[in-house]
């Protein structure tokens, strides 16, 4: 995929503009450092940013950090902890956590002159920050407006070493003594996750799961995670399905950084028995396309999460053009003005009450999906992001300058 690409898409001054900006930066080694290299938000977009920063010049990079199964029981606590639940994390806790960012530090090739370090798995290799050099950046994913206070109180030293921290929405942030940025995620309109599809595959994937293309789809795509709330899903759906004849479709798999989800996709099975209308599918990390197809066939996407970072999950429906009902957490209602362009619900209940007004109402749900679809288009795709990022690498490369002249 080639920048010029995004042209049709988002207007040749757009990518103008990039060019103009990149060139300040040609050259500067940019590496990226993240827990998990397919699976999950971080790791999708990471994916479509180093070949564009690559292609405008910089040295772009992106390594992952390797660690034990305890290790990600442990940042898997913390990722819970920051987004709210009360968890402990035992002084050896603490020691197995440095010991992999010890190990890490020694094994990864972190000389750069921007280290931009994703979420809190690999965040304290900022400890080696005086012997590697370079401007450090702790990009936050997960909402941390209300942490467990533990958890905070352990993180916190850590990323007030950074030059600069960046989160995804000014109410995800924290009182901090370094910089902080907002920058929102995005996803990419050209890849095989959100590209246009032709609907004999998009027939075929539905042939294939054994979804039918005769009554309306419902769907919500996720990780298999108790914060994503998939059992709140199924209550919903079976609060409708006696007055409309839906199915539903429970698809994701897992990341490599989340100990959980075989439990939780255990657990749903459990519950779906005897319902062949309810569709869990486990999908390999390389699903894009299937996933693209389960999206364009829905007639209605749910991201029911009770907590959330951004939510890619209901940028790539409103791109799709589709209704999407979510929960009003984290960075969904960025994406979603309630009965504008989607719908925001805080319980079962109301979820359930909103499929049911869209099942129902195909104009409604034709105008929601539109709507948001524009709104992703303003605001949420890649080149948005990249023009983002090269602003903040060269507000950090420049920093003693006032103006920079382009
Ligand atoms: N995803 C995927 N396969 C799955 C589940 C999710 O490719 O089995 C993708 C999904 O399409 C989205 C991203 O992973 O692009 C999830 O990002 P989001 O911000 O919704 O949630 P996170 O998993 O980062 O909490």
């Amino acid at each position: 995929m080639h920048l010029d690409d995004y042209i049709p898409v988002v207007g040749a001054s757009v990518v103008e503009d990039l060019r103009l900006i990149a060139n300040k930066l040609k050259g500067c080694r940019v590496v990226n450092v993240n827990s998990t290299p397919v699976g999950g938000g971080v790791a999708e977009i990471l994916s479509r940013m180093i070949p564009l920063l690559k292609e405008l010049g910089l040295e772009a990079r992106w390594d992952v950090i390797r660690g034990g199964d305890r290790f990600f029981g442990i940042t898997k606590k913390i990722h819970n902890g920051l987004h709210g639940t009360a968890v402990e994390i035992s002084a050896e806790d603490e020691a197995v956590y440095w010991e992999t960012q010890e190990l890490n530090a020694k094994t990864l090739d972190l000389k750069a002159d921007m280290i931009f370090i994703h979420d809190p798995q690999p965040a304290g290799l900022i400890r080696w920050k005086p012997a590697i050099g370079g401007r450090w950046m702790w990009r936050c994913h997960v909402d941390v407006s209300a942490p467990d206070r533990g958890v905070w109180g352990f993180l916190e030293p850590v990323v007030e070493q950074y030059d600069a921290a960046v989160f995804s929405a000014p109410s995800f942030s924290q009182q901090l003594g370094i910089r902080q940025g907002l920058i929102a995620p995005s996803i990419d309109p050209l890849s095989d996750k959100n590209k246009d599809l032709p609907q004999e595959f998009i027939d075929s994937t539905l042939d294939q799961f054994q979804i039918s293309r005769d009554r309306p789809i419902v769907t919500q795509i996720s990780r298999f995670d108790r914060l994503k709330d998939p059992a709140g899903v199924m209550e919903a759906y079976r609060l409708v399905k006696p007055y409309i004849d839906c199915q539903l479709v429970l698809a994701g798999g897992s990341a490599s950084d989340d100990p959980e989800g075989a439990g939780v996709l255990a657990e749903l099975r459990e519950r779906a028995k005897g319902d062949g209308d309810i569709h869990i599918l486990e999908l390999p990390p390389t699903s894009h396309l299937e996933i693209n197809a389960l999206q364009r066939a829905s007639t209605v996407i749910l991201q029911k999460s009770i907590r959330e970072g951004f939510g890619l999950t209901v940028s790539e429906g409103l791109w799709k053009a589709k209704p999407v009902i979510a929960g009003a957490v984290g960075g969904i209602p960025l994406q979603i003005t309630h009965k504008y362009s989607g719908l925001l619900t805080h319980s079962v209940e109301g979820t359930a009450y909103w499929l049911k007004q869209v099942l129902q109402s195909p104009e409604f749900a034709k105008r929601l999906g539109e709507n948001g679809r524009e709104h992703v288009r303003d605001n949420f795709l890649l080149t948005r992001h990249l023009m983002d990022y090269l602003l903040l690498f060269l507000s950090l490369d420049r920093a003693k300058e006032d103006i920079v002249y382009l």
